[in-house]
């Protein structure tokens, strides 16, 4: 039996690993490398693996860096069934239909951009082959330390050479039809019910309490059928307790092999009641100033959650009502998602319904799906919320309004991004022109998130010298 880690190693994203017996072979997630484009182009390594011969794949949610190489993969030959809960293979739908769209219309500007600047563009691209001949020599690297260890055949130097690398940087990673053959694909399985996978390979997916459909996967496996069993555990992206609408992860005792999650591994998260302090002494002082409060939220999970929170302290009458804009079509479409699956409600969503109320939605909420009814919130009469895509301003349209508010002494900036000390954003500030604001967040943004990261404890020779002293609590104005 063979576990491979084939991404989310050194980085955050690209979760994927492939466990290998003598009957079967299954691959857990399927992610794609996102972030920076040194990050990003590790998609284009070849495969580690033949798609064709893998049996089956195992989902645990429906996060890209979880889900976004499967049309890929499918592309390049995976026919296996791909396990996932039902809320899971909804959401994945939305999110690979979205990426699939996203690649198309990078590879036409791509294209644009060539033909009008020849020479910047010919200088980008053999600054990106550079790196993925990079990539896919760490990768192949990596192999040779691991056959080298298991054997001195002189022979697995030169099998572990990296392979000629076929791909075009320039064309979209995968297409629409390539997604659409990878969603017939999916399969749904209920939560806590075990299912045969593979020959030697049952899969029971448990709440992981982290965005609809989460799931910690728990593989029972055994090589042959006299073989002793094995049981790993993966863990996929984990909620925290007391999460909004959904439940909370499912405690799991029994594991040979453990695969966690440790995006925020040494730090702690505030407690939730904190955190929920902060959204509405913001949400006041918002409204005292007559101003703009700009939330960059991801559109699964995050934005719902925040929307759900909103809703709650209207109710509890801690804020004014404002009107909210939520703009991101992604996000109300996934909130869509959310409402069709009461069944992963935890209880205290359930006693909302019960009193007919709708905790998905705030009352003055006001859904922008195209770009013109975006454009126009700027005009709108102040005081007003906007919850927008994406939280780490990687992209979408949360960057037209920091554009637009940056300047703005009576706009304020809402982090519920987990990290903010995070390479991805801090890059993502710096690319879309606006270096002060990465200088500036990593002053004040402690106070602002959601899960604030808190000083480490260690004692060390560094702590002098570590950005995240002297931190003070405060508003994370931007301006
Ligand atoms: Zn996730």
């Amino acid at each position: 039996m063979e576990l491979q880690f084939l991404g989310a190693a050194t980085t955050v994203t690209g979760s994927q690993f492939l466990l290998t017996t003598s009957r079967a072979k299954v691959l857990i997630d399927c992610g794609m490398f996102q972030g920076n484009p040194h990050e990003a182009i590790r998609n284009r390594v070849p495969l580690a693996y033949d798609p064709a011969g893998i049996d089956a794949l195992l989902l645990t949610h429906a996060h890209l860096d979880h889900c976004g190489l499967i049309p890929h993969v499918v592309a390049h030959g995976l026919r296996a069934p791909i396990f996932a809960t039902s809320g899971t293979v909804e959401l994945a739908g939305l999110v690979l239909l979205d990426s699939a769209k996203l690649q198309d219309e990078a590879a036409r500007r791509n294209e644009r951009f060539q033909r009008k600047h020849p020479d910047r563009a010919a200088k980008e691209s053999t600054r990106d082959e550079a790196d993925l001949r990079k990539a896919t020599g760490e990768a192949a690297a990596a192999d040779d330390e691991e056959s080298a260890a298991e054997s001195r055949d002189p022979e697995v130097t030169l099998r572990s050479q990296p392979p000629v690398v076929e791909t075009s940087i320039d064309e979209p990673l995968y297409t629409l039809a390539d997604t659409q053959a990878a969603l017939k694909l999916f399969k749904a399985v209920g939560y806590d019910r075990e299912t045969l996978v593979a020959p030697g390979v049952h899969a029971t997916f448990l709440d992981a309490g982290h965005i609809l459909g989460s799931a910690i996967i728990r593989v029972r496996v055994s090589d042959s059928d006299n073989a002793p069993e094995k049981i790993i555990v993966f863990s996929g992206d984990l909620g925290r307790h007391d999460t909004p609408i959904i439940r909370d992860p499912t405690p799991v005792s029994d594991a040979d092999y453990l695969l966690i999650e440790s995006t925020y591994g040494g730090r702690e998260h505030e407690p939730q009641a904190e955190a929920v302090r902060i959204l509405a002494e913001t949400v006041q002082l918002v409204a005292e100033a007559k101003g703009v409060l700009l939330v960059p939220s991801f559109a699964i999970g995050r934005t719902q959650e925040v929307v759900w929170q909103l809703d709650r302290l209207l109710d509890e009458k801690k804020i004014p009502e404002l009107p909210l804009y939520l703009d991101s079509p992604m996000a109300s479409k996934a909130t869509e998602i959310y409402r069709r699956h009461g069944e992963y409600y935890d209880q205290e969503m359930r006693e909302l319904l019960a009193k007919r109320e709708d905790p998905l939605d705030y009352p003055k909420q006001q859904i922008t799906n195209d770009i013109e009814s975006s454009r126009a919130i700027s005009k709108a009469p102040r005081p007003y919320m906007i919850v927008a895509s994406n939280g780490m301003l990687t992209g979408g349209r949360v960057v037209n309004h920091l554009r637009e508010l940056i300047d703005d002494p009576t706009a304020t900036l809402l982090f519920v991004v987990p990290d903010p000390f995070d390479q991805r954003f801090l890059g993502a500030c710096r690319r879309i022109g606006i270096a002060r604001l990465a200088t500036r967040v990593q002053e004040a943004a402690a106070a602002a998130c959601f899960h604030r990261p808190r000083r480490p404890r260690r004692a060390g020779r560094h702590r002098a010298e570590d950005p995240r002293t002297g931190f003070r609590r405060a508003h994370p104005e931007v301006a």
